[in-house]
Formats: C-alpha cells, sequence, structure tokens
C-alpha cells in the first residue's frame, strides 16, 4: 500500500518496521465538546488505512489518545482561560465527568459512522508522568530549559531539523503579535511549552520536580505514543491543521528525546467545510451524528459522501450529498439481498474487478476510483449475481458500509441447514459433543455463524 508521506511530500509504499506488522499513532479526540462530522472524517482516515493495510494480510496496531486535559482558550497567552474550565461552568459536571460523558459520545459518534475501536485510547491525565519524564529528558540532554515561574520550555535552536515536516523552520518563524504576550522567560519566541506553571485560570494541575502545572499539549502525543508503540513506528495520522505546530512540535520532542527517527510516514486529512466555511466548535457551524439520524439518514452513509473525493482534498459537506450517499447505500444493500448467496469462487471477470477495486485502494486511498468501480460492477452483464454479492462483501472490508445488512435480514435456512440444526441439538442432549462439533463446523463451512442458547442451536450468515 501507498500513502502520501506530509515528510516527504511523496506517495511512497508502506514498508513496516516490524515485518507484517504496523503500528499506527492518531491524535484523538479533546473530549469537553461533541465530536463533528469534520473531526469523523479524519479519524475515519485512519481507520481507512487500518482496513486497507488489513486488506493485504497486514496487522495493525492502532493507538488513538484521549485529550482529557484541558487546553487554554489561547495557548501562548497567560490570562488564557482553561478550555475545561468553561465547559464545568456552562455545565455544572467535574472535569471527569465532562471528559467521560464527552469520551463516551465520541466513541459512539465514531461507531456509528463504522470507525473501529483503536486497540489502545490511552487518556493524557492517566499519564502525565510519562510526560514528566520525558520532559526531564530533553532538560538532561540539553533540549529544554526551566524558567524561574517553573515552566519549561523546549528550545527549538537546539534541534536543526525543526521545520522539516511543515516548513516552519526557525528563519522563518519570525515574532508574531501575539508573542508580546507570551513568557518573556522564554529564550526565543518560537520555543514551546512542555510544561507550564499552573497561573490562576488553572483547574487541573498535577505536582511535577518544576512546582504544580500540566503539560503541554504536543508533550501529551510524544508520550503516549512512543509508551504503546516504541521509539520507531510506521505511521501518525491527524488533521492538515495538526501539521504545525502540533505534528512539528511532537517531531522535535520525540526525536529530541531518543535522538533518532521515530515515525516513518505522516498523512494528514483535509477538512471538511459546511456551506464552504471550515467546520470547527469554535465558528458553531457543526454537524453532528445524532443530527444524521435525526433526519432519517443512515450515519454509515456519511463514509459513502466522503469517498467522493480524495482524503487530502478539503471537501464540502451539503445535505444534498448527504442524501446522494443515503440512497446509494441502501440501493447497494437491496442488491446485494436480491444477489445472495455468495458465490463460493470468482471467475476471470470478476477477479479483474477486484484487482482493480484493490488497486484504487492502494494508491493512497484511491476511493473516488474504488467508488466507481462498484458502480461499474453494479452494472456489469458479464458478472454472476453471486459473485457480485461475493465481491461487494469482501470489499465491505474496507468500506464499512454493512453492504449485507439486508441479505442477512431476508435470510433464511435452507432445508439442509434446518436438518442440521435438528441433529446437532439431538447430538449434545445425547451428550454426543464430538458428533455436535462436527456438525458445527459443518455449518460454520456453509459461511454461518453458529450460538449456542438455552433453546438450541441457532444460526445466521456471518
Ligand atoms: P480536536 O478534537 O479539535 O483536537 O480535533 C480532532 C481531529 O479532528 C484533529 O485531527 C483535527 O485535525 C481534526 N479536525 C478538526 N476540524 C476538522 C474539520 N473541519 N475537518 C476535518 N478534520 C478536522
Ligand atoms: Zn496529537
Amino acid at each position: 500500500m501507498r500513502l502520501f508521506n506530509s515528510l516527504t511530500r511523496q506517495v511512497q509504499e508502506i514498508v513496516p518496521i516490524e515485518d507484517g506488522h504496523v503500528r499506527m499513532y492518531t491524535c484523538g479526540p479533546t473530549v469537553y465538546r461533541y465530536m463533528h462530522l469534520g473531526n469523523l472524517r479524519t479519524f475515519m482516515l485512519a481507520d481507512l488505512i487500518r482496513r486497507a493495510l488489513e486488506l493485504e494480510g497486514l496487522k495493525v496496531t492502532q493507538v488513538m489518545n484521549i485529550t482529557d486535559v484541558g487546553h487554554m482558550t489561547d495557548e501562548s497567552s497567560p490570562e488564557a482561560l482553561d478550555k475545561m474550565l468553561l465547559a464545568m461552568e456552562d455545565e455544572g459536571l467535574q472535569p471527569l465527568e465532562i471528559a467521560e460523558k464527552y469520551t463516551a459520545a465520541a466513541l459512539e459518534d465514531a461507531l456509528a459512522v463504522g470507525i473501529r475501536r483503536p486497540d489502545v485510547l490511552p487518556k493524557a491525565t492517566e499519564h502525565v508522568p510519562d510526560m514528566i519524564e520525558l520532559t526531564e529528558r530533553l532538560i538532561d540532554n540539553g533540549h529544554a530549559y526551566v524558567v524561574d515561574t517553573g515552566s519549561v520550555y523546549y528550545d527549538v535552536s537546539s534541534f536543526p531539523e525543526y521545520g522539516k515536516l511543515s516548513g516552519n523552520t526557525l528563519d522563518k518563524l519570525r515574532p508574531g503579535h501575539r508573542d508580546l504576550e507570551t513568557d518573556p522567560r522564554k529564550r526565543s519566541h518560537a520555543d514551546f511549552a512542555l510544561w507550564k506553571a499552573a497561573g490562576p485560570g488553572r483547574l487541573m494541575k498535577w505536582p511535577s520536580p518544576w512546582g504544580e502545572g500540566f503539560p503541554g499539549w504536543h508533550v501529551e502525543c510524544s508520550a503516549m505514543s512512543m509508551k504503546y508503540l516504541g521509539d520507531r513506528f510506521d505511521i501518525h495520522t491527524g488533521g492538515t491543521d495538526l501539521r504545525f505546530p502540533h505534528h512539528e512540535d511532537e517531531i522535535a520532542q520525540s526525536e529530541g528525546a531518543v535522538g533518532h527517527r521515530v515515525i516513518d510516514v505522516w498523512v494528514h486529512g483535509g477538512h471538511l467545510r459546511l456551506a464552504g466555511q471550515k467546520i470547527a466548535k469554535s465558528t458553531g457551524n457543526v454537524v453532528r451524528v445524532p443530527e444524521l439520524a435525526e433526519r432519517g439518514l443512515d450515519p454509515l452513509a456519511f463514509r459513502w459522501l466522503t469517498f467522493q473525493a480524495r482524503y487530502r482534498s478539503e471537501m464540502d459537506f451539503t445535505w444534498e450529498a448527504m442524501e446522494d450517499a443515503d440512497r446509494r447505500v441502501r440501493q447497494l444493500r437491496k442488491r446485494m439481498a436480491e444477489w445472495a448467496p455468495p458465490a463460493a469462487e470468482l471467475s476471470a471477470e470478476s477477479r479483474a474487478f477486484d484487482r482493480r477495486f484493490r488497486e484504487a485502494i492502494a494508491d493512497d486511498l484511491d476511493l473516488p476510483t474504488a467508488v466507481k468501480v462498484v458502480g461499474e460492477l453494479v452494472s456489469s452483464a458479464a458478472v454472476p449475481d453471486g459473485e457480485k454479492y461475493a465481491l461487494l462483501a469482501s470489499w465491505d472490508g474496507v468500506l464499512g458500509l454493512d453492504l449485507e445488512r439486508d441479505a442477512r435480514e431476508a435470510w433464511e435456512p435452507t432445508e439442509e441447514v434446518l436438518r442440521l440444526v435438528t441433529e446437532r441439538d439431538e447430538a449434545r442432549n445425547e451428550k454426543e459433543y464430538a458428533r455436535s462439533d462436527e456438525i458445527r463446523d459443518r455449518l460454520q463451512g456453509m459461511g454461518l455463524e453458529v450460538m449456542d442458547t438455552p433453546a438450541g442451536t441457532k444460526v445466521r450468515p456471518r
């Protein structure tokens, strides 16, 4: 599989550091607000990469952090307010209750649009000691310094490769007007905080060797990614706005701490816009997953909508496009039910379709082309129905549209299946477990899921 690497600015082959196993980190949600469809487009990108790699037979370990340390309204101002504190005042909840509420909502919304749960979901508040340790390491090896207020800054001039991801090298970073308000103790305007002394507007704070304070936002991802994936791993994803400063600073921290390259490939997703405006929590023009269902639209169809553009492009969300996507997905499911059951073998025509689909996915997730191949397959006169079913069912491993839903609901057991189920229940009553297992294996071999219930054997299509 090939992906566009923001670091090399080239499409490149993913060659896992560990044979057959890709390790990937994704910048996760900030949990004092609900996720909007833009956030979900970006999380879906990571999930699509994972699905595409799995289609190629690779094992993937995915880590996504939960940012539950409240960050400030304005990261560069000492008068800034804790965003978590603002949410608390709005809602009358304690910080961890807020984090819990919005973490649960984020995971639920992600699931509703077919984003599978990452393998590890570390919370920032549970990893403050790891962040402190990383900060100490950076002080020890000359990449960071402590100021008298108890804040710790990264010395950008100590890392000559600074800017390699975003192009914002030190010589290009001029002091901005905001810097007039920033900590005058910083050696350079480009230096960024690893640890901040807790000011009066600060709610969540922890003890540290430098006094009470809280970690900088960027250090969170360096500490948690290396804790769970090691100091060499394959892929890091996020939205395009995170390229600078978040990811640039993450590189400086991680590589500064260990002294070598940590991440091979950086993948950034383009933003989703609503009526031409960037969807953002701050501007209030958000669409959330529950609103799709309220309008009678299937949240999974949001996937189909995003498949119409390459992941790096900005994309507009419109209700017309969402309704089109919903119609299309429902239609595909209906066709699948008509085409069932799946064929066991594929003809040369089908194999050619399969190659084209997989090639599109492997080509930097070219979903617009993959979607075109789906359309051609659906209307092809050369491919028998059962083969269309088999192909779409396997492609759905990447598309994630639950295309077999209608077929599953319309399914009825054949005479043979009914006979085997009866025979298995008889065998179990007579405690002939070897025979009962043998029948179970046969049913599974027919593509069925076999369940033991108090009422006996139940089967359904897998
Ligand atoms: P946040 O919770 O604001 O930190 O955002 C979580 C993820 O969503 C980050 O990777 C952001 O880059 C991404 N993101 C934020 N806004 C948008 C948008 N309008 N479209 C796509 N991704 C976004
Ligand atoms: Zn991050």
